[in-house]
């Protein structure tokens, strides 16, 4: 049996499951994902369940199911279901998906907060930091920064100054699993029934963070490969976890770096911390790039902005223009190619132009 207020049903939830033509049915909440199939936790068990034909067409990849989605379904047996449809989602995190120019794909849904995990090793970067606040903070996810592997040894003060512009608005955290008190403190930040998705790239050390919290072993860490010397083994599984009543923890292994996926430039200058200075700009539509009085250069120029920050800005400010113009684009596509079926379509009807 499962308490499925522990995994964050709540009476929203419950509201929106009756404007559904299938309210009569079960719900429950998709643990895991993989392919075509999809873990299901409900009440009474968890479920393997395959999507309906309404389920599986005519959907774009970002509506497609993902862990973390809350929804309802038919058993079919005790063990096997039929997945009818998906609950309105909240706070989703998305990224491109592969080898896509203007479509996402959700990876984690109904999450309220995300920790954005790096490890205090070479790989530590603090622009791939910011790329991953601002596909979050998009979301209205609540970005958590949570430094890892501080056992390694690292130099504090350097990684706060760094960490300046960030962790002012945001809370951060510094763990290691060898040391048991800091996972002790990042638990405590997690609110029962609260939902949080770990964000980072692989290796970085999310799998052994979320068995840490948990206080067992429940996902796969690389470990194992690095004994046979053969890479990193990297799972396509996704997993959602449950923490000892007080929260549900979503992992997103094999993450590639995200591309931005959306366009809200108040946002990026919100997290680049542009928006205190582009006020002073004398263009009400100063771009910040080469404009006479613009107060965003002045302030790179008087080491008021860090450079690499503005820099880091543009690209990303760049990266979801693209994106933006490239659904623009696909929509216009999609559009005057309806336009001509039907043209065809009425030229077949017309009396006079018949072969
Ligand atoms: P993931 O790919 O982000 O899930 O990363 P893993 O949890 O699989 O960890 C990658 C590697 O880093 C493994 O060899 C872990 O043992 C190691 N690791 C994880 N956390 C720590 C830590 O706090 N300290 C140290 N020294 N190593 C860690
Ligand atoms: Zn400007």
């Amino acid at each position: 049996m499962n308490d499925l207020y522990n995994y964050g049903w709540n009476d929203h939830l419950y509201r929106q499951k009756q404007d559904s033509t299938f309210k009569a049915f079960m719900h429950g909440r998709i643990s895991l994902t993989h392919k075509t199939r999809y873990e299901v936790i409900a009440a009474d068990g968890r479920y393997t369940c395959e999507l309906s034909g309404n389920m599986l067409y005519g959907r774009a990849s970002a509506e497609q199911p993902c862990t973390g989605d809350w929804v309802i379904f038919q058993p079919m047996d005790a063990e096997k279901g039929v997945i009818l449809d998906l609950l309105p989602r909240q706070q989703t995190l998305y990224r491109l998906k592969t080898g896509s120019v203007s479509e996402k794909q959700a990876i984690a849904a109904h999450v309220q907060k995300a920790f954005i995990v790096q490890s205090l090793d070479e790989h530590f970067s603090i622009r791939r930091m910011e790329r991953f606040v601002v596909q979050v903070t998009a979301e209205q996810i609540e970005p958590v920064l949570v430094l890892t592997k501080t056992d390694l040894g690292f130099e504090k003060d350097k990684v706060e100054a760094s960490l300046e512009h960030l962790s002012r608005r945001m809370a951060h955290f510094y763990t290691s699993i060898r040391e048991p008190d800091t996972i002790v403190q990042l638990r405590a930040s997690i609110l029962p029934g609260e939902s949080v998705v770990f964000a980072g790239m692989s290796g970085v050390g999310k799998s052994s963070l979320i068995n840490a919290l948990c206080g067992r072993e429940i996902l796969a860490t690389s470990a194992i490969s690095e004994a046979t010397g053969k890479g990193r083994h990297t799972t396509t599984r996704r997993e959602m976890v449950l923490m000892e009543g007080s929260g549900v923890l979503i992992d997103t292994p094999g993450m590639k770096l995200f591309g931005v996926t959306n366009d809200d430039e108040d946002n990026l200058s919100e997290v680049f911390d542009i928006r205190s200075f582009e006020g002073k700009c004398r263009f009400r539509d100063c771009q910040h790039i080469n404009e006479e009085g613009c107060a965003v250069i002045e302030a790179v120029a008087e080491g008021e902005l860090d450079r690499a920050i503005y820099e880091n800005y543009l690209k990303l400010r760049k990266e979801a223009r693209h994106f933006s113009s490239s659904v623009h684009e696909k929509r216009k596509r999609e559009k005057s190619f309806a336009r001509m079926v039907k043209e065809v379509k009425d030229l077949k009807g017309h009396p006079y132009k018949k072969p």
